[in-house]
């Protein structure tokens, strides 16, 4: 799978991406990401990539100018290691307003696409144009909110996002790291060393099932604690 993000501040990615569990995804080539400064496809000689809105107010819009050369340059890249232009490619505008991103959709783009482009916004936003550009180019585009609360940018979102379907790549997780919300739910509580806990005067116990042994009854006791699971795939 390919992540391409576009962004105002890919130092805010990057220190994230080559940590844990999607660092090693990158260097064992099960996913490749590549972060875009927006700036660099400024034609401003100050690389300015944003302008007052039209029709008056506060803050600032990002331009579709550099957002569309960075898309162009995406795919011209695309073109070079992949036969299809457009197929398996997914754009994805991440917008307060947009379609509410799940576990589900995490699991399906993971299947469906090979190519991800995420485009973060910053300020007011996103010049509305350019989703028509994406429509003209006849690409997939998703309008992708992570949660209804207001983010002073897209970068998070992208994050959360480049996490949630790496998960699902056959691969990036290891076996001790296997998807939970398939083995027995997410929101089961979970116990480690020692097994009383002693603070403070006071004591804490792991529940005795986890220490029985007793695998069935274990499990059992799991899917009766967990919140929700997928059984797909
Ligand atoms: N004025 C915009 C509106 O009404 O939708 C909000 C702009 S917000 C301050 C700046 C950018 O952060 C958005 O363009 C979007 O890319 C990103 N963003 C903020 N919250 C988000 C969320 N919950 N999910 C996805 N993206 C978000």
């Amino acid at each position: 799978m390919r992540f391409d993000i576009i962004t105002i501040f890919p130092e805010a990615l990057h220190g994230y991406f080559n940590e844990s569990i999607i660092s090693r995804a990158q260097k064992n080539k099960l996913v490749n990401i590549k972060v875009w400064d927006l700036r660099k496809f400024s034609r401003d000689k100050h690389k300015k990539v944003d302008d007052k809105p039209y029709g008056g107010g506060p803050g600032m819009v990002l331009k579709i100018e550099p957002i569309a050369k960075a898309l162009e340059s995406i795919l011209k890249l695309r073109r070079r290691t992949s036969k299809s232009k457009t197929s398996g490619v997914l754009i994805v505008l991440l917008s307060v307003s947009g379609k509410q991103f799940n576990s589900k959709m995490a699991a399906d783009f993971a299947k469906k696409y090979n190519h991800i482009i995420l485009i973060a916004g910053h300020y007011e936003g996103i010049d509305e144009r350019i989703k028509k550009v994406i429509e003209n180019w006849k690409l997939k585009i998703e309008n992708l909110s992570v949660g209804p609360y207001v983010l002073t940018g897209g970068e998070l979102p992208a994050m959360v996002i480049v996490d949630a379907v790496s998960r699902h790549i056959r691969g990036v997780l290891g076996k001790a790291e296997s998807l939970e919300e398939k083995r027995h739910g997410v929101g089961v509580p979970v116990y480690t060393r020692p097994e009383i806990f002693k603070f403070l005067d006071k004591k804490y116990k792991v529940p005795p099932v986890l220490l029985s042994g007793n695998h069935r009854k274990i499990n059992v006791w799991r899917k009766m604690r967990a919140k929700w699971i997928i059984s797909e795939g």
